[in-house]
């Protein structure tokens, strides 16, 4: 048997609202993209072997990827 074993990241959208962008000066809708690892056999992820991490606040205005905190900033 061959089995193809691998890592893969998974990002899933977590929360969504409205800020006013500092890139775009804007107030867009944003979404907040969390990443988790996962276990994977022949490319489908199994199992998550890490916590979620909350890694970006998108603008779906400009698309930029920025940190959490712009959000505690312009709230
Ligand atoms: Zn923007």
């Amino acid at each position: 048997m061959f089995f193809i074993l691998g890592i893969s990241a998974k990002t899933i959208k977590s929360d969504q609202g409205q800020f006013l962008c500092p890139v775009c000066k804007t107030r867009s809708a944003y979404e907040i993209k969390v990443q988790r690892r996962y276990f994977s056999v022949f490319f489908i992820s199994l199992f998550p072997i890490s916590k979620p991490k909350e890694s970006a606040v998108v603008c779906l205005n400009c698309g930029t990827h920025m940190p959490k905190m712009v959000l505690e900033h312009h709230s």
